[in-house]
Order: C-alpha cells, then sequence, then structure tokens
C-alpha cells in the first residue's frame, strides 16, 4: 500500500475526465486500496482518483464517524435522483475552505465494487452529498465551480496562499471530516 499525493486547486489535472474502468484486475485493486490508505490519512469522507491525478473512474467513501464503513465505486452512475438539499462541503483538493452547495437529496447508484461486482445503492443525507462531490471529480469539476464568480477568485487567492505556506514545508494541518 503506498499513499498517493493530492493534487490541489487550481492544477490543471484536477479538470481531466476520468476514463471508465474496463476491468476490476489486481492493478484496479492496488489503486483501490492506495486511494482508502490516502483518504484515511487526510481524514478525508471521499477520494476520486482525479485527486491523485489517476484519471479513471473510481472513487473511495467513508462517512461514517469511526471510518469502518468503506464504499468503492467503480464507473458510478447516478440512475434516480429526487429533492434537493443544501450542504456545506469541503475538498482534500481545496484545503481550509468550505461553503454550501445545492445537490440532489436522494439518489440511486449503480457501480461496480473492489471485488468487480456491480451493485446498486441508494443513499441520503452526507453520503449522497458525497458520492454527487466526488462523481463530478471524475467529470473535472470541483465544488467551488457552483459558487459566484467572486468567490471562486477569493478561493483561487486563497489557494495560492496556502500553497506558499505549505511550500515551505510547514506542517500539514489535518483536513476537518467535511472534507471529500
Ligand atoms: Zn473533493
Amino acid at each position: 500500500m503506498a499513499r498517493l499525493n493530492i493534487l490541489h486547486h487550481p492544477d490543471p489535472r484536477l479538470r481531466k475526465k476520468a476514463a471508465p474502468v474496463e476491468a476490476v484486475d489486481a492493478q484496479i485493486r492496488q489503486i483501490v486500496d492506495d486511494m482508502f490508505e490516502t483518504m484515511y490519512a487526510a481524514q478525508g469522507i471521499g477520494l476520486a482518483a482525479t485527486q491523485a491525478n489517476i484519471h479513471q473512474r473510481i472513487i473511495t467513501i467513508d462517512v461514517a464517524e469511526k471510518g469502518n464503513e468503506p464504499l468503492c465505486l467503480i464507473n458510478p452512475e447516478i440512475i434516480q435522483q429526487e429533492g434537493s438539499v443544501e450542504h456545506e462541503e469541503g475538498c482534500l483538493s481545496v484545503p481550509d475552505y468550505y461553503d454550501k452547495v445545492t445537490r440532489a437529496e436522494r439518489i440511486r447508484v449503480r457501480a461496480i465494487d473492489r471485488d468487480g461486482n456491480t451493485y446498486e445503492k441508494d443513499a441520503d443525507g452526507l453520503l449522497a452529498v458525497c458520492i454527487q462531490h466526488e462523481m463530478d471529480h471524475l467529470e473535472g469539476k470541483l465544488f467551488v465551480d457552483y459558487l459566484s464568480s467572486l468567490k471562486q477568485q477569493r478561493v483561487r487567492k486563497k489557494m495560492e496562499k496556502w500553497e506558499k505556506e505549505h511550500a515551505k514545508g510547514a506542517a500539514r494541518k489535518p483536513a476537518q471530516a467535511a472534507a471529500g
């Protein structure tokens, strides 16, 4: 297992669209395991492969407080959705920034698990928000894209400052629980 490097906004590699996984083989399972390790180490609740500069449609999630409900979604598709809900989001690729985004309240998602089996899952609350947030990453989209252009400019400035501070080798603060 290995920890992966997480890209930070505005890195253009976060804008690449991920390709579907053709077969869940040993290499894909290794990526899944590395993503879980990276996500838990960063105290995130979700990670898309795109964030680790791997442009395949793979997501890892664990929204349980104890971090004991790992969920792997390969080639995820939302097949049903209803309602809308506003939720404060964060992102491991946009450190130390949180803002409200409106998304579908309830979804049904179809995906492939780490063993290569297709499954469907109903989700609401934080899990539904997290799945939609991570699926956006696979399209090259970030949660800050939903904000006003003024706020987006502010986020960019904040990220430039963050990168400068952290490039000096300062210890990274652990990401907050809502980050994905
Ligand atoms: Zn994110």
